[in-house]
């Protein structure tokens, strides 16, 4: 059962129920939440809930009507969310697990981890007891394969994930694994299952090859009732009558899986289909249906796998694999887990990541935020506003969120030191340029942008209880929204418009109303926040409907070690061919010039100043030696095209990787 506790319950009336639970052989497990905090208590004997109803400091209590306990969204609304060494499981990201089926030998398993780390992965997978159908098959390489594992996972920053087939290897093992792998086959190995749990260490936990979805949480159960709060389930194809593919994916297992469960899922399309080419989209399929993330078969050199070669993807295919999800990632309202890229030599031996300012106290925004336990980030709205969302999705919940009232306050709160970062809007799919925005980059020169976010922007009508569009008189918003609905108001045009000056500010003033005859547009996450009810959603006119947010931070503050992405401004010469000279400097060093935009200069009639952004072009993986091309295209625009006079006034807004998250 579920008691939930009052909120501000003395401890010796805490200690009083716990104990009052145990001493009835109850297993208690207490969960502090954002809302509420509660008592989870299991156990074999069956407990009158009013007795428990009665005692001082209980809410209310809630009996758990599945035979799984620990496991069922009864026991713990939140979604829960399993880091590993930084990486994290669950939540707002997409994560990606990728290696080779077996770790083979040293070169092959750094080879594969320097490939998946490169395109994106945050964890290394590799077998090294390999539980195979045939006991002439390649076995695994067992204790040894463990230990290259580890090796190449900390030469490229990835922790790592592997098989365990039986608790006598839990010894040789320990030191060395981060993530066990419960197979398919072992699913229901209660023995391993109860020894693994005891570790409290992470466990996936695959689903068995014929079992039902309460099977499958049942030996969730096993491994959360015996010690470990980390269970992430992996849907990795069941058995059914179709021979075309190796198994089928059951994909309606990830929804109904979702809402029977807080634990995360992850998808392992490699073995669901076993066939290379199937692999991809099945992965994609396995987000779009609202997976936390993959677990992907990679391996440099298919053809020569010791096992499951065929299903295992080239590495140009998981890179391309990788960036079709961050374009799926926004819509379905995530971002994808990025974990900042080690620098390499050109052999591909691990060396120290560089740092790209001369500044020595700089580092990364992750590394920033971990020394000092925290941060936070100002944006400029309410609760609920698309910077709110995009904050959550950037920085997940290592930040604390700064509301302010304009984008000037945002910045603002960056250089008096209020807030370590700013999120401020840049660019919208269909609207353009936030022309506000990139006057203020180029005005204050104590910022600049240090990551990049997007977001899928879907609008929604909200009202109080009781309301109906035919209760609605009038419309509260920001202008944006007002401009990306036309279609749908038009159908409404009795209806008055009221600009507000965030979508989150038009939820409060609707709520704060309580009248029947108000509605906001914005996000539908607004609703539960404002006890707002959704009355239509999806009523923007154009669904691919994106706003891509940049991150400022204090000047010198943080850095990139691996750039793929820049924002500059200059002031091309006064000069026949000056503009032309200066982009011709991207060209020579290889880069894709992707915006260029002008913006007049203030007190200066008729002259302007040029935007640029310039990136990697696609398909140059984050290397030390790519990521230089970009830093010493900026240094000679900087230096030498400013000698030449063929620009003046360059300023950098930014290097940073546009693809990382933190
Ligand atoms: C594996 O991940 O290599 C594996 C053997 O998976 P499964 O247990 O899903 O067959
Ligand atoms: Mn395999």
């Amino acid at each position: 059962m579920v008691i939930v506790l009052e909120k501000n319950i003395r401890e010796d009336d805490k200690q009083r129920i716990r104990s009052f639970l145990e001493k009835r052989s109850l297993k208690v497990n207490e969960i502090a939440g954002e809302e509420e905090t509660i008592f989870g208590a299991v156990g074999k004997l069956s407990l009158d809930p009013r007795e428990v109803e009665i005692l001082p400091g209980v809410q209310r209590v809630i009996p758990i009507s599945k035979p799984y306990k620990m496991a069922s969204r009864e026991f713990k609304r939140e979604n829960t969310v399993v880091e590993v060494r930084g990486v994290k499981i669950g939540g707002s990201r997409i994560s990606v697990i990728a290696g080779p089926c077996a770790v083979e030998n040293r070169e092959q398993i750094f080879e594969a981890a320097r490939c998946v780390a490169e395109s994106g992965a945050v964890m290394l997978r590799g077998g090294a007891y390999k539980p195979r159908t045939s006991p002439y098959a390649f076995q695994g390489l067992g204790a040894e394969g463990v230990k290259l594992l580890r090796e190449a996972g900390d030469a490229y920053g990835l922790p790592v994930v592997t098989e365990i087939v039986s608790a006598d290897y839990i010894p040789e093992m320990i030191d060395y694994v981060d993530v066990y792998q419960v197979g398919a086959r072992n699913m229901q190995n209660f023995e391993l299952l109860k020894k693994l749990g005891a570790l409290g260490k992470p466990v996936i936990l695959k689903r068995g090859l014929s079992a039902t979805i309460e099977e499958w949480l049942m030996a969730a159960e096993y491994l959360l009732s015996s010690g470990t709060n980390d269970v992430i389930l992996c849907e990795r194809g069941i058995r059914t009558y179709e021979k075309a593919t190796r198994n089928t994916l059951d994909l309606s297992a990830i929804p109904v899986v979702r809402s029977l469960t807080h634990l995360p899922i992850i998808v392992d399309p490699s073995h669901a289909v076993g066939i290379r080419d199937k692999v991809p989209p099945m992965g994609l399929a396995g987000i779009a249906a609202g997976a936390d993330g993959l677990i992907v078969e990679v391996h440099p050199c298919p053809e020569c796998a010791m096992s499951d070669g065929a299903q295992s993807l080239y590495p140009e295919q998981f890179e391309k694999m990788m960036r079709d999800i961050e374009v799926l990632a926004p819509v379905v309202g995530r971002a994808v887990s990025r974990r900042a890229v080690k620098a390499f030599k050109a052999s591909g031996s691990p060396s120290q990541p560089e740092t790209a300012s001369k500044s020595p106290s700089a580092e990364s925004v992750a590394d920033y935020i971990r020394r000092k336990g925290g941060a936070v980030c100002a944006y400029s709205g309410n609760q609920g506003a698309f910077a709110d969302q995009a904050i959550t999705c950037y920085f997940d919940n290592a930040v604390s969120k700064l509301p302010v009232n304009s984008f000037q306050k945002v910045i603002e709160a960056v250089i008096d030191g209020n807030a370590d970062f700013g999120m401020l809007p840049i660019e919208n799919s269909l609207a353009g340029s936030v022309y506000e925005n990139y006057d203020n980059l180029s005005l204050y020169e104590d910022i600049e942008i240090v990551g990049s976010v997007t977001i899928r922007v879907e609008h929604s009508l909200l009202a109080v209880k009781g309301a109906d569009l035919d209760t609605i008189k009038t419309v509260y918003s920001h202008p944006q929204p007002f401009v990306q609905c036309a279609e749908f108001l038009a159908r409404h045009p009795e209806w008055k418009h009221v600009e507000t000056e965030s979508t989150g500010t038009a939820a409060r003033i609707v709520a704060e109303s309580g009248d029947i005859s108000n509605a906001a547009i914005a996000s539908d996450v607004t609703g539960p926040l404002y006890h707002l009810e959704v009355l239509k959603t999806g009523i923007e006119t154009n669904p691919l409907n994106y706003t891509r947010f940049v991150i400022v931070a204090k000047k010198g503050a943080v850095v990139c070690p691996v750039p793929n992405f820049s924002a500059v401004i200059f002031t091309a010469a006064n000069e026949p061919g000056s503009l032309y000279k200066a982009l011709g400097l991207f060209t020579k060093y290889g880069l894709n010039l992707t915006k260029l935009e002008s913006r007049p200069i203030h007190g200066e009639p008729w002259r302007y100043r040029f935007y640029a952004n310039i990136a990697l072009p696609s398909g140059v993986a984050a290397s030390a030696v790519s990521s230089e091309r970009i830093r010493s295209a900026v240094n000679e625009l900087q230096t030498k095209a400013v000698e030449d006079n063929i620009v003046e006034d360059v300023r950098i807004l930014g290097l940073y990787d546009s693809t990382a998250t933190v």
